[in-house]
């Protein structure tokens, strides 16, 4: 058969000299360390600015004067961040845009959350985004996130990652005593009002029976963090597992942390941005908030935020709105399913990504007969394929499960409705969602090298 004729997905490590594994392993330690400072938005934000003024970038306000070689970063609330590098080329030709999420699957502290029960101190939760329940019991939990006070003082929170520190913990139900629990769906066996989380259990002396647990938490807490209970009504207290990223298997070719979805795009997205300086394109990178439970709200990608700055760098640069947005192009920079072998029947083998195999492409996400869904249309496909052919970039494509089994969305559609060419290009994820996820290096590097190849092109 002429070889020409047919495709096959590339695999990095027989695509790859010795110096670009090794290159590719060295990227993901400031991967490594990126994850570490960015368990939440929050911090993803805060640790994402300090990378960006190492950079060059300095805070955008609007009504700014701006020319080529300009550099900016806007901080939305503290939980979402533009940044943006001004081109020499005619803003008319449009604007490169790398957007992807920081925020990730966890449990929220209610706003009365303490309490106290059969001898212990607990934490009313609510849980955020995709979460499956079952995976979030008996395992060592962090808390990190801000309580606001009345005269707006912020204290910030960040309790269970330090080897000192204690962890926190939901309980789960011993074996001997689960025979009707497991009877249960795996949606149902831990109901959501039981991920309370253990905050303790020694009473404070002489205190009221029933009370007196509660008592000492909250003067532990007064004294740690200066608040009191009524301070948790304007709090946003994130439950997060406890611990790093860590290097996975003998080889240690893969990566579990909490949060690959969707800092392993995010960081790579800031990367690129830093490296293309000499590129001739005004490029952005959108760091969004809220990804997980569906883009509202207004640090989330539907916010009007997105097209105001867009406005502003056009106006800015005395271009045309109108024609700006129709030459810009986007790639919607999340993760996808990875190929996992213990659940090979969740997938069509033949359209799925698999792991080493570079980023993935999904030029279709969504549920069903593509539902909610910004199906790329072929032409910019192509025109994506030319960059990677360009750059020699190891990508692939993968839909993220069988037809009708389920599906996922992006913010994808969120930036294709402003008339902007937008395509899914991501890391393809095991566990996904899970406290751990893991991903390939070299799959994180393919993506750097991808965002990267779009900067440029
Ligand atoms: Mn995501
Ligand atoms: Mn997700």
């Amino acid at each position: 058969m002429n070889k020409k004729l047919t495709y096959t997905k590339k695999n990095f490590y027989k695509e790859s000299t010795e110096e670009q594994i090794n290159a590719a392993f060295e990227y993901c330690k400031g991967y490594a360390e990126y994850l570490d400072g960015s368990k939440t938005e929050r911090e993803a934000v805060k640790y994402s600015i300090a990378l960006a003024e190492a950079n060059g970038y300095k805070p955008y306000s609007f009504g700014m004067e701006i020319k080529a070689g300009d550099k900016y970063y806007y901080n939305n609330r503290s939980r979402c961040l533009f940044l943006f590098r001004v081109g020499s080329e005619d803003i008319n030709n449009g604007i490169r845009i790398l957007a992807s999420h920081i925020d990730s699957p966890r449990l929220d502290f209610k706003q009365m959350p303490i309490y106290e029960d059969g001898g212990f101190c607990f934490a009313k939760t609510r849980y955020y985004g995709g979460v499956r329940k079952y995976q979030w019991v008996a395992l060592p939990l962090a808390l990190h996130g801000v309580i606001v006070k009345k005269d707006g003082s912020v204290v910030d929170v960040k309790i269970g990652d330090d080897d000192n520190d204690p962890i926190f913990y939901i309980n789960d139900l011993l074996p001997h005593l689960a025979q009707e629990q497991s009877q249960k769906t795996l949606a149902t066996a831990i109901p959501a009002e039981s991920l309370n989380i253990l905050l303790g259990s020694r009473p404070i002396a002489d205190g009221e029976d029933g009370k007196a647990i509660k008592m000492n938490i909250l003067t532990l807490i007064n004294e740690k963090y200066g608040v009191e209970e009524e301070d948790f009504l304007s709090a946003d207290i994130f439950v997060v597992p406890a611990g790093g990223a860590r290097d996975v298997g003998f080889d240690r070719s893969l990566m579990s942390a909490y949060g690959h979805d969707d800092k392993v795009c995010a960081y790579p997205s800031l990367t690129a941005l830093f490296e293309s300086d000499d590129s001739e394109h005004t490029v952005m990178v959108v760091l969004a908030d809220k990804e997980e439970i569906g883009s509202d709200g207004n640090t989330g990608m539907k916010s009007e935020l997105f097209t105001d700055i867009m406005q502003s760098i056009c106006a800015g640069l005395g271009g045309n709105y109108f024609a700006m947005k129709a030459n810009s192009k986007c790639l919607s920079a999340d993760v996808t399913a990875c190929f996992d072998p213990n659940f090979s029947e969740c997938y069509d083998q033949k359209n799925v990504t698999r792991i080493n195999c570079g980023v993935a492409m999904s030029k279709y996400t969504g549920h069903g007969g593509k539902s909610g869904t910004n199906d790329a249309p072929a032409e910019y496909v192509a025109w994506i394929r030319k960059i990677m052919a360009d750059h020699g970039v190891i990508w692939q494509t993968g839909d993220m499960g069988r037809n009708d089994l389920g599906g996922g969305g992006t913010v994808a559609k969120y930036i294709a409705e402003h008339n902007i060419e937008t395509v899914d290009l991501g890391v393809p994820v095991i566990s996904m969602h899970a406290p751990y996820e893991v991903v390939s290096k070299v799959d994180v590097y393919c993506a750097h090298k991808a965002f990267l190849a779009f900067c440029m092109a």
